[in-house]
């Protein structure tokens, strides 16, 4: 989940003195990554993917509290051979997740392609290794029946220091410092508990009101309100206990990072709703498809003042969004962007902004950064206050690691040979090493083409949140449809109406064509001809492709509409949203068979995983 350090973290009262500090430092630090940086030319196209795991009990399905332990001797073992290993373990939110990433990133498009799945694979069976019989790992996004009774093991009290929540126990928040910190501290900045809030799924005996549904939001005026057919959540770890499927890529130079950061944005909401995974949440069948918004407002720390619910004072603005969202502006100045697809009100620091351009930072960059700098930083260890600007980046990356957003655009780490990266963050895991591996392919010849082909899929931004709000609806890719752009293959015509550049579309016509455009999918199969791939990459690269397509086009469901599908069916269903302990453990239970190859379902997995199983 991005920047981790060791030390001590201050609590709120004390990390709020230092934000001044750390912006102020956080600009010199970035500044001087620019500086050093904004010329380096010819890095390889190198990249890789980030995939999250829960742990569980194979016996019961609770979520196992024990990821922690696991991942200490996974991360022992990259300490003893110095970093070179296959995989590498990061810790994530949950004290139940752990994110696995390759030892090192995969360079060029080519047999790597092949690589993926070999290494989504062996991830998991290192994992494995370090599991007791009664455990198991699963690349479910969202754990069904999170902060239902007794849903740990070991089961944990509730209303805990940390989070405060009636629902999750502190216990299942990670043990090192930083996830506890940030817990505490976004509830203590935005003066509350956040206030997750998502329509439930209304089934003909779905109750209007559940148990626990009370609850003290100041986004509705402080007042006690009681929401019909809604799934309230007042914890952090409803959302960052989600997981996510991202991937990164390094692009030659920091112009072309900019253009693929702007071409990727697009792309975000298109992906959300083909990858759509969770559709339960806290044991109700819910009326959305996709976690994305349950971990934006998870994790939603503004004010009442940064809200707009009362005049600014101790604030310096009002927010339209929170520090987990969708961007809100294009960086690049390739000859295909039209300065009206920043169309949105960006709120950004206008000292910030002052002092990048002052320091030769062109503006649409500078306003990048500079609205990432209006939000607080939010962990701080209380012995890296001071630290030399010109050699490390703590403080930049405090407030850039704390900017969750559908894109990130990663400039290169001090002294390293890193270079400029762009970071698609959108996707929700899937459940197969295949399926999994089938997005991360897709995603890295997508930027290849988009980079060699000079791909154009610019909208406004605004339609992009649009398309996100979208991708969030039950079964979008068969019900709905997004903007998108009617020509990917011009540069713009400056003085044609931007509105006249984009239209409604299904994901089907979007990824398999309609008339004169060929679909995205066709584009890429397109694109990999001109890569020459011997015979097993390129059969094995078109499975993966065949596989999207037939996601985009409905004939495979997304995991969201099987998994609900799931539940209706469920003879222990009772058509009242709840998802009993009992039909989550099947569901559990199939998913882990589906998972080691034991059953094979065709919804979700079409023809193309029996190969593996052979
Ligand atoms: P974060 O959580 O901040 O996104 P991680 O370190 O967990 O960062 O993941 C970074 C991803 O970037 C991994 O998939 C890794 O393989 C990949 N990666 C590492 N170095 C490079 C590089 N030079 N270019 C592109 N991708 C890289
Ligand atoms: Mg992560
Ligand atoms: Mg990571
Ligand atoms: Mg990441």
């Amino acid at each position: 989940m991005g920047f981790i350090a060791e030390g001590n973290t201050l609590a709120w009262e004390d990390a709020e003195q230092h934000a001044n500090y750390i912006r102020e430092h956080g600009i010199i630090q970035l500044l001087n990554i620019l500086k050093s940086n904004k010329d380096r030319h010819g890095d390889d196209f190198k990249w890789g993917d980030e995939v999250e795991y829960i742990l569980i009990t194979n016996d019961t399905f609770k979520l196992k509290l024990r990821a922690n332990e696991v991942l200490d001797l996974l991360m022992l073992e990259e300490k003893r051979n110095h970093g070179n290993v296959d995989h590498l373990w990061r810790p994530e939110y949950g004290r139940f997740m752990i994110e696995g990433t390759p030892g090192s990133p995969y360079e060029g498009l080519g047999r790597q392609l092949l690589a993926i799945q070999q290494s989504l694979v062996k991830r998991r069976e290192s994992v494995q290794r370090y599991l007791k019989p009664e455990e198991s790992i699963l690349t479910v996004t969202c754990y069904p029946r999170m902060g239902c009774k007794g849903f740990t093991e070991p089961q944990a009290e509730v209303k805990g220091p940390v989070a405060e929540s009636q629902f999750l126990p502190d216990m299942v928040i990670n043990p090192h410092f930083r996830f506890s910190t940030l817990t505490a501290n976004i509830r203590k900045r935005r003066g509350s508990n956040v206030s997750i809030n998502i329509p439930m799924f209304k089934d003909t005996f779905t109750k209007e009101y559940v148990d626990q549904q009370t609850y003290i939001s100041p986004d509705q005026d402080d007042k006690a309100i009681n929401q019909p057919y809604n799934i309230y959540m007042d914890a952090m770890g409803f959302g960052m206990g989600c997981c996510c499927l991202q991937a990164t890529f390094q692009l030659p130079d920091m112009e072309e990072a900019r253009n693929m950061f702007d071409q990727l944005a697009p792309i975000t909401p298109l992906v959300l709703s083909l990858s759509a995974a969770s559709s339960i949440f806290k044991g109700y069948l819910s009326d959305i498809d996709a976690r994305w918004t349950v971990i934006s407002q998870s994790v939603d720390d503004r004010t009442k003042e940064e809200l707009g619910k009362i005049g600014l004072n101790k604030n310096k603005f009002v927010i339209n969004k929170s520090r987990y969202d969708s961007i809100d502006c294009y960086i690049s100045r390739s000859p295909q962007f039209r300065s009206e697809y920043n169309d949105l009100d960006l709120v950004y620091d206008k000292d910030v902004y002052q002092k990048m351009v002052e320091n030769g930072i062109d503006g649409l960059l500078s306003k990048h950064f500079a609205h990432l700098f209006i939000r607080d930083p939010l962990v701080i260890y209380s012995d890296k206050i001071e630290i030399d600007d010109e050699k490390h980046t703590d403080h930049f990356e405090n407030i850039q690691s704390t900017n969750w957003q559908t894109v990130r655009f990663k400039p290169p780490p001090p002294g390293a040979s890193i270079g400029w990266r762009v970071e698609l963050r959108s996707m929700e895991v899937q459940l197969t090493d295949f399926q999994n591996a089938a997005f991360i392919v897709f995603s890295a010849i997508l930027v290849k083409a988009i980079a060699d082909l000079k791909l154009n899929f610019y909208v406004p931004i605004s339609k992009i949140d649009e398309n996100l709000k979208t991708a969030h609806k039950r079964n979008s890719v068969v019900n709905d449809k997004f903007y998108f752009r009617k020509n990917i293959y011009n540069n713009n015509s400056p003085n044609g109406s931007v509105e006249n550049e984009y239209e409604l579309m299904t994901i089907n016509e979007i990824f398999n064509g309609k008339g004169e455009f060929i679909g995205l999918v066709n584009v890429l199969k397109n694109y990999i001809k001109s890569l020459n791939f011997d015979a097993e990459t390129n059969q094995t690269v078109n499975r993966y492709l065949n596989f999207i397509s037939q996601k985009a086009s409905g004939e495979i469901k997304t995991i969201s509409t099987w998994t609900r599908e799931f539940v209706q069916n469920h003879p222990a269903y009772k058509h009242d949203s709840v998802v009993s302990e009992e039909i989550q453990a099947d569901y559990l239970k199939l998913c882990l068979d589906i998972t080691n190859g034991v059953v094979y379902d065709e919804e979700i997995q079409g023809n193309f995983e029996r190969l593996d199983s052979n």
